[in-house]
């Protein structure tokens, strides 16, 4: 190693990408970062870092980072031209505020991500709501995490994920559901069977990393997991390994469950999953006699028209069988962003701050008195969810859309509606680390922002703990952190003294935000930014949930939901003959902005790929890495290299969604969850030809 890149300081940190929340040492040499390692004494990783992490370092001075704010000054079309801050928030301030005269509060729409500290998230929800008005406030998060806050909500009255990292390293049997998490959460998955003799359980249509290290793979049809999870529950009823006492002391809805779930037998679910009638069985003694069970779910469960039903169906099998609150026994979402968890808990996305009900007069009450605020100022429900607002645009109700750190034009499904819905958006802000991306082609201003490394605060984590973030670079140019525009902002709206008396730093909003949440469930107020940063992270609720049996409902009982399995929405036909899977791979985070400018990840992964069956290439005459086209009913996206292989079934198809240049999300479906409104991006109908010669 070169002595330039030596460390001369270290700093302690949390990794900015997945919501694993690994502790990580950041070596800087004269205040440029030069080296990442895991940090030994973090209880979530010890000291181990994915590809991501160890380079995650090298973004900071990678090309491309936005260090000026930008204006379009002459409309769609015309070259973004440098501005400074001052006319820039002047722009932003007077530009939202005309319009929302015009067409009133709600025309503002704002979309977030999960990716900013708690602070930021606390401050940016308080911001919009009462400072610039807007009901219409959400995160990338709805195309994430939705569905289990739903599920959770359905089944136990509250969002929080019950478990803990340490419950899947205990489990005795592990039941992993559309979980990748050999590639989407790889210092999770070292956790995994560490236990001697725990028996893993992987259920996905696809052979991922995941399945290959189960001891048992399910390769369900797609969105036949309920049909199997009901069956699971018809077998653990009919025989008997069910854990009576606690359904009667805590749970309730048994008896419709238990005729619902009658038509579940294993005949029937055989015939939907395409699963054996002997694995359906094997699998329900496997987890009704195992004395700790843990399932652990993500995107293949989330992504679904049925997401949130979806959970609260795992949660039953957990509920029935009394594997909750229990060391080893939990039903866990294992969320996708850093932060995910930090937003959900401290803005307004799903819930008044704090878990706090929208509709509930003490919850309302005790945060007004808190914010010295009218409690008429608060929302009474829940904004437009983040697809709704790209509807509202479409629709011309929402004229204003400010975009902060998260790139639609790549993530959202069916994209060109949503490039028309920007197109006719009078006002469009992006707010982003980089540029440009893809979403600032839209943009009438761009905002800069510091990144992970140049700013201070928390994340929190999958399993709830909430750990120190902090700065180790400055922003690059003019760059300014999230927090900073926010408090920017609040000044020119005329509201920073009312709603930010005295804040000048991501420390002053902790400070307002454990006050906001102590005695609440998500109760930050126990621990100081120290004794985090130096225990290696603290969980809110302690190691796990609802220990005592109690939950958040008015009885304090979980409920049972009876989810029925219904068919996905798009199915294949004679001309779309194909059922398009997506997902994500170890080496990219969500699109790129980031890993994509880190050389040594893209050099790993540099192009989209399409995973065909070796029976459906035959049937296409179609070769290895052939470049072909993947067309639905609603676009298609060419020249993507053709990968022949087992790891798909036949009829299906896989793509990941990282790669702006051959991109999913053109064919994907805009069809959402009626309940979380996350969509569906797993399943849709495609076909597939070899791309003509351009
Ligand atoms: Fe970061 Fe997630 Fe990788 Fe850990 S597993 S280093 S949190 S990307």
């Amino acid at each position: 190693i070169s002595e330039s890149r030596i460390a001369d300081t270290w700093t302690k940190t949390t990794c900015g990408y997945c919501s694993v929340g690994c502790g990580m040492l950041v070596g800087t040499r004269n205040g440029r970062p030069v080296a990442a390692r895991g940090n030994p004494d973090h209880p979530v990783n010890l000291g181990k870092l994915c590809p991501k992490g160890l380079s995650e370092h090298l973004m900071i001075e990678a090309a491309g980072r936005a260090t000026t704010p930008m204006l379009r000054r002459g409309g769609r079309g015309t070259p973004l031209e440098p501005i400074s801050w001052d006319k820039a928030l002047e722009v932003m301030v007077t530009r939202i505020g005309s319009i929302q005269e015009r067409f009133g509060n709600d025309s503002l729409g704002v979309i977030s991500t999960g990716q900013l500290v708690t602070e930021e998230f606390y401050t940016l929800g308080k911001l919009v709501q009462l400072g610039f008005r807007s009901r219409n406030y959400d995160g990338n998060t709805t195309l994430c995490m939705a569905s289990a806050v739903s599920g959770y909500k359905l089944s136990f009255g509250s969002d929080g994920p019950p478990g803990s990292y340490a419950d899947m390293e205990t489990a005795d049997v592990v039941l992993l559901i559309g979980a990748n998490i050999a590639d989407n959460h790889p210092i999770l998955c070292n956790r995994l069977r560490k236990k001697p003799g725990q028996m893993l359980i992987v259920v996905d249509p696809r052979v991922t990393k995941t399945a290959m290290m189960a001891d048992l793979h399910l390769p369900v049809k797609p969105r036949s997991d309920i049909a199997l999870v009901n069956g699971i529950a018809h077998i653990l009823l009919r025989d008997g390994l069910v854990d009576r006492e606690y359904i009667r002391e805590h749970v309730e809805g048994l008896d419709e469950f238990v005729s619902f779930v009658a038509d579940y037998t294993p005949e029937a679910v055989s015939a939907t999953t395409g699963l054996t009638i002997e694995t359906i069985e094997k699998v329900a003694r496997l987890y009704g006699e195992a004395k700790s069970a843990f399932i652990g779910w993500t995107m293949g469960v989330n992504h679904s028209t049925q997401g949130a039903h979806t959970v609260a169906a795992i949660n039953n099998l957990a509920m029935i069988t009394g594997n909750i609150g229990r060391t080893g026994s939990a039903p866990f979402s294992i969320t996708g962003q850093c932060n995910a968890m930090g937003s959900r808990e401290s803005s307004f996305t799903s819930a008044l701050p704090g878990y706090r009900k929208f509709d509930n007069p003490e919850d309302r009450k005790a945060l007004a008195a808190l914010w010295k605020i009218e409690e008429e100022e608060l929302p009474t429900a829940r904004g437009l969810a983040y697809p709704d607002i790209i509807e509202a645009a479409v629709k011309e109700q929402v004229k204003a859309i400010w975009i902060i750190a998260t790139n639609p034009v790549v993530s959202f499904p069916n994209l060109n509606l949503l490039k028309h819905a920007f197109e006719t958006t009078e006002f469009v802000v992006v707010q982003d680390g980089f540029y440009p991306t893809p979403t600032m082609d839209y943009a009438d201003l761009v905002l800069p922002a510091a990144i992970w490394g140049e700013k201070e605060g928390t994340y929190t984590n999958s399993e709830r703990r909430i750990s120190k973030v902090n700065a180790f670079a400055v922003p690059p140019g003019e760059a300014r952190s999230d927090f900073d525009i926010f408090l920017g902002l609040a000044e020119r709206l005329g509201v920073k003294d009312r709603l930010f008396p005295g804040w000048s730093s991501t420390h002053d909003a902790w400070l307002e935000w454990q006050k906001v949440s102590a005695g609440r469930m998500c109760d930050y107020s126990q621990f100081t930014w120290q004794q985090i940063e130096d225990e290696g992270g603290k969980q809110w609720g302690g190691e796990r949930l609802y220990g005592d049996g109690q939950f958040p409902r008015e009885n304090g009982r979980a409920l049972l939901h009876c989810v029925p399995c219904l068919p996905f929405v798009e199915q294949p036909n004679t001309e779309f003959d194909l059922i398009l899977n997506t997902g994500r791979t170890v080496e990219h985070w969500h699109t790129r902005t980031k890993t994509g400018a880190v050389a040594m990840l893209d050099a790993m992964s540099p192009n989209a790929w399409l995973e065909m069956n070796p029976a459906d290439a035959e049937r296409l005459s179609l070769r290895q890495h052939d470049r072909v086209t993947v067309r639905s009913r609603r676009a298609y996206v060419r020249d993507v290299e053709l990968r022949i292989t087992g790891i798909v079934a036949p009829g299906q198809v896989f793509m990941p969604f990282h790669f702006a240049e051959q991109n999913s999300n053109l064919v994907t479906l805009g069809a959402f969850d009626p309940i979380s409104r996350e969509p569906n991006f797993k399943q849709c109908a495609v076909c597939v030809e070899r791309s003509a010669l351009k």
